[in-house]
This record gives structure tokens, sequence and C-alpha cells, in this order.
């Protein structure tokens, strides 16, 4: 994975390349966040591509989830860590961003909601590094620059308060897409 750019003293870190890949510098425990759906039961996009490189134990265990403490599935903006299966991590913390519908039906607070508890659950877990994709900004719709800035303060807001995870990294598919986080994070980078 290539690093793109750094903020916050180097704990956020944007890189290049695809979350199933991710599993850290190894200097502690680690998860990538699911971009999920409230089913929690898999989907397309990063979901999928979770599910697939995980293998079936994932599925297995949101499928459990399911029948005991989340019977309605995952809210909006909540947050649920699993195992990993076969991927190179030891969690995946699975969160539903909002469908973007214009931005005026409360998506900016459910998407920083949707940091915020991967965060929360994260540190609780004593996790050093967490690697999220874009989330809301594929199907969803969630418009890349809007969401660049409430996920940098989201994040911003729980580092500033919080020693772990020590690192989040920030994943993004493709270059492109990690410029527009850059440009619109609203956090100056390190040199
Ligand atoms: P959502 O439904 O929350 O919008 P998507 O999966 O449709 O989620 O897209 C979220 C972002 O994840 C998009 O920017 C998409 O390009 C990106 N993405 C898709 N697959 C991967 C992957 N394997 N690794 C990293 N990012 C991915």
């Amino acid at each position: 994975m290539e690093t793109h750019s750094r903020f916050l003293d180097g704990r956020i870190v944007c890189v290049i390349g695809d979350i199933t890949d991710f599993r850290g510098s190894g200097s502690g425990a680690t998860a990538i966040v699911n971009a999920a759906n409230r089913s929690l039961l898999g989907g397309g996009g990063v979901d999928g591509a979770i599910h697939r490189a995980a293998g079936s134990s994932l599925l297995e265990e949101c499928q459990a989830l399911r029948r005991s403490t989340l019977p309605d599935g995952l809210q909006t903006g909540a947050a649920v860590m699993t195992g990993a299966g076969h991927l190179p991590v030891a969690h995946v913390i699975h969160t539903v961003g909002p469908v973007w519908a214009g931005g005026d039906a409360g998506e900016p607070e459910l998407l920083r909601s949707a940091y915020a508890e991967s965060l929360r659950i994260a540190a609780a877990a004593d996790l050093v590094e967490l690697a999220f994709p874009a989330v809301s900004t594929g199907v969803f719709g969630y418009p890349p620059p809007l969401a660049a800035a409430k996920a940098a303060a989201a994040i911003g807001t729980h580092l500033a308060a919080n020693g772990r995870p020590e690192s989040v990294y920030l994943v993004f598919f493709q270059r492109q897409d990690a410029d527009t986080f850059a440009q619109s994070c609203g956090l100056t980078p390190l040199e």
C-alpha cells in the first residue's frame, strides 16, 4: 500500500490500495472497518470485497449477531466488532454510514457517528491501528469532499482525547479519491 499523505502528527495516514490487503505495521492489534449495510449480511463494494477475502466465518459471525443482539440489523451510525476470518488483521468493525439524500436528512451527524462509534469500539478493544474505507462515498452517494471534512473532524476529535488507536489509516481505492480527501479534509498535511 502506498502512503499518500499524513496528518495530525502522523496519526492519520492516507494510503492508496485495497483495504482487504491492510495488515498494519505489526506494532499491535489492528482492525479494518467495513462500510456495511444495515442487514450486516454482506453487499457490494467494499463490503463484498471484505466478505470475499475474510471467508465464510465472517458471514457466520454476522448472522449470529442478527440472531442474538441485533435482530433488526445495525442502525445507521452504529458499529459492531467481529473477528476477521482469513483477513490479515485481528478484527473487522462493521459500521453503517448514511445514504446521501441531499444533506438535510441528518447525514452529516450519522457519518460522524459511524466514524466515532468505530473509533470508540477500537479504543475499548485497545487496538493500535485502525483502517477505514471512505464510508458512504460509493453506492451510498455521500459527496467525497463533504465526507472527507466530516471524517477528518470525527477522527481528530477522537484522537485528541484518546491514545488508542495510535494510528488511523484511510484507505482509498484510487489516487484521485486520496487527492480529494487531502484537499477537502481541512487538515494540514505533514511535509
Ligand atoms: P458505501 O455503500 O458506504 O457507499 P461502497 O463500498 O459503495 O460503500 O464505497 C465506499 C468506498 O470504498 C468507495 O470510495 C469505493 O471506491 C471504495 N472501495 C470499494 N472497494 C474497496 C476496497 N476493496 N478497498 C478500499 N476501498 C474500496
